[in-house]
Order: C-alpha cells, then structure tokens, then sequence
C-alpha cells in the first residue's frame, strides 16, 4: 500500500518561528518582566518568572526583585474525576481564602468546569502561598490568574493554533477506514471525506479492493502537535474506476472541478458506512431466499439500533408494521421518487411528518420476513423499483457567472496538487510550491 503524509509548510512554520523567537529576545532585552509572560503562551512551562504584578512596578524595586532572584515551585497538577478546584487546593495544601478571592474573579468561571485529564499549573512562592495558577481550559483558550495586591486577577489567554497544509493518499485494500487512518486522517475527517462523496458512493457497500483517494486537507498544530484537524480543501475518490472530484468552495460547499454541487437530492446509502462491518459485499445474499440480490431493495447488514437515514428530504407516506415488512417507513420526494426502509427495530417518524435529507427516521431491526437483523432498502421511481447505487440522481444546484467563475479560480491549484500526489516524486516539488505561497 502506497501512502505517505506530508507536513507541507513545515519550512514556513520554521522561518516564522525563528522570526517569532528573534521578536521575543529583543522584548525580554528591552522589557524584561511583563513581556515574558505575554509571549510565552504556547510555552511549555507558561508561567514564567515574571508576572503582571510586576506591571507598573518602578525599575529600581523590579532590579532589586530580580537581584533578590525570589524562586517558585510550580506544581503540575492533572485534573481527576469528582475534582474540583476546592479538593485541588486541598491536596496540594493550598490556602482556601484564596481559592474563594479566586472564585470571586470576573472571568474565573472556567475553574469552575474542569474536566479529568486537563493540567492546571501552580506556581507557589517558597513559603507555598499561591502566586499564580494557568489553565489551559480549550484548545484555544487558558486562563491565567496572578496574585495582584491584596487579591488576584484573572486574564484570559488565547493559544495560537497553526493551520497547515497536508496531502494524504491512500488504496484501499481490507478498509476505507483503515486505509484513511493509515494516511493520517483523522476520525472527523475520514467521516467528511465520505460524506462529500456520500451522494456518489455507497460508502456501505460499493467499495472494493484497489479503490484510492488522494485529499488535500488542513490540520491545527499547537506547539507542533496536532490538536484538531481542519477542513478537506479538494479531494478524489476512484470507486472501481470511475473518479470523483471535489473542491471546497467558499461558500462552504464541495462542487466537482465543472462547478456542479456534490450534494444530490439523494443519498446513495441511507446508512453511514461505519456501522457496516465489512464494505466488500459483491455477492451478498438475500437473508431469507438465499439467493443473489433476488428482489426489489438492497440489504444492509449492520448492528441492531444502527440509525436509519432519509436518503433526501420529503414526506412520510406510511410508517407503521406488518408481518412482511416489520416496522416500515415510506418516503415520498419531490419528483415522483419513494424511498422504502423495512425491518426497522425502531421509528422515528410518523405518517405525514416532513422529514430532511439525513434525518434518522428509525433504528435498523429484525422485524418481519427476515432470517437476521438488516435494513432491506427500496428506491422506487414513478412506481418501478430501481437500483438507488447505480441510478442517475436528480443534480442539485451548479455554479454559474462570476460565481463558477471564482470557484474555478480557487479550484485551480487544489486540483494541481491532487494531480501532483500522483507520483511520489513529485511530493517535493508540490511542497516547494505551497510553501512559497504561504
Ligand atoms: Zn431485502
């Protein structure tokens, strides 16, 4: 298997780390104190020596400060379950009348909402009274309190994320899932990634062995560590041989590079393919006749309770239970289509009740003429069954004018780099090139 995962702009990230890191030497030269702090935000330890209760301090008392080199213990303490900030202050001897002039602080109410596994930061004086305390709350946000005066201050601190651009291909062999996470897609982004070919692709049961993608996505990196993954910029899924293109538009929508909107009117599965155990099913078998998809529908095999989508927006027809069919719904589309979804062990919906593309509409069950728990899936037009995986599906809206105009110059250099992940020698010279347009 063929897969690599490039960090693209790490070269960028270098320069402007090394640019930051000048800006921060000649702070600490002309301001020593206060400046420290201010930029040691992603700082592995954040709280520095200096603190703003050295703000506003005359220079002879900071230099007599600095000469008297008064030391801290700073305590790290990670968040268990059933803490809170008054069983913290207790365990690592803290005074209490501080943990409540703490709690009084506009802007404290974070300290109030910790979660296991967060790190909150102590720093005590040498006598072990509290000086100041961080806590990184949310990826993007931590709270630092300073003793100030008499009482405290609470400040609220933002952490820069970095987004940076990565590729990732991979050829599925046992698994799209495994296939995706092996390229270093993470878990949120293997699910958009199926989901902007989700009205294309069956991601439950149309995969085979040799299908491949190739995305051009964005990561969040904090302190070179990646804390959340961000969008997929353009993206291609070869699905036994046909190929599928998208790019993100502006908008905040996926078009093919021709400016047609990836959304259709319809799913191609009204089951997310990650309740479905094996996406290899050629042959599957019809659970009671025994034999190779025999009649009107397409089966599902997936766990009892797996979540029963509407393949698109409409109105229920039926919704109710018979010996036959079990617990059933029927949709009824604009455009004289019906969606059929039977053996649910579940409803969700009533008859007459309007329902949106994706919306649950009943659990997967074994009620009925079934042999083993399956959604028997039935897309009928104009009152002849069809097969809903290889049926041409009413196109959405497409780009025109000035608008398909400025799609496909943003399109553009996405597509020139799902071109370039084509062959692994040429993953330098992509990232040379986006490197100099960061
Ligand atoms: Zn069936």
């Amino acid at each position: 298997m063929i897969i690599w995962n490039a960090f693209n702009s790490l070269p960028t990230w270098h320069r402007k780390m090394v640019l930051i890191l000048s800006i921060m030497v000649m702070m600490l030269a002309a301001w020593p104190s206060e400046q420290a702090v201010a930029t040691r935000v992603n700082d592995d330890e954040p709280l520095a020596d200096a603190s703003p209760l050295d703000e506003g301090e005359a220079q002879p008392q900071a230099l007599a400060r600095r000469a008297a080199k008064p030391s801290y213990v700073t305590k790290q303490v990670k968040v268990r379950r059933g803490d809170n900030m008054g069983v913290i202050f207790q365990r690592i001897g803290l005074n209490t009348t501080d943990l409540h002039l703490i709690d009084q602080l506009d802007g404290s109410d974070p300290l109030r909402m910790l979660q296991p596994g967060q790190e909150l930061t102590f720093k005590l004086t040498e006598q072990g009274e509290l000086h100041s305390l961080y806590y990184p709350h949310s990826l993007e946000q931590a709270l630092k309190v300073s003793r100030k005066d008499d009482s405290f201050v609470a400040r609220p601190v933002r952490l820069e994320l970095d987004t940076r651009e990565q590729v990732a291909r991979g050829e599925i062999r046992s698994s799209f899932w495994g296939a995706a996470a092996e390229a270093g897609m993470t878990e949120d982004q293997i699910m958009d990634l199926a989901a902007i070919f989700g009205w294309d692709i069956d991601f439950a049961q149309d995969l085979q062995p040799g299908d491949s993608f190739r995305v051009v996505y964005q990561d969040k990196y904090q302190d070179d560590e990646r804390v959340a993954s961000g969008d997929i910029l353009a993206a291609e899924f070869i699905n036994q041989g046909a190929i599928y293109r998208a790019v993100l538009n502006e908008d905040g929508n996926y078009y093919t590079p021709e400016g047609k909107a990836m959304r259709k009117s319809f799913l191609r599965a009204p089951v997310n393919f990650k309740y479905i155990s094996s996406n290899f099913n050629p042959r599957r078998l019809h659970p009671v006749t025994g034999k190779v998809r025999p009649h009107n529908g397409i089966d599902y095999v997936a766990p009892v309770g797996t979540p029963i989508m509407a393949a698109g927006g409409g109105s229920v027809v039926a919704a109710g239970y018979n010996q036959f069919n079990g617990n059933y719904v029927f949709i009824k589309h604009a455009g004289n289509y019906v969606t059929k979804y039977l053996h649910l062990s579940k409803l969700s919906v009533n008859k007459g009740q309007r329902v949106k593309q994706g919306q649950t509409i009943g659990l997967l069950g074994g009620t009925g003429r079934v042999t083993g728990p399956h959604l028997h899936y039935e897309f009928v037009v104009g009152g002849v069954h069809k097969n809903p995986r290889t049926l041409d599906l009413p196109q959405a809206e497409t780009l025109s004018g000035r608008e398909l105009a400025n799609f496909k110059l943003l399109a553009m250099p996405q597509l020139a780099k799902l071109d370039q992940l084509d062959k692994p020698e040429l993953q330098l010279a992509q990232n040379k090139r986006t490197n100099g347009g960061n």
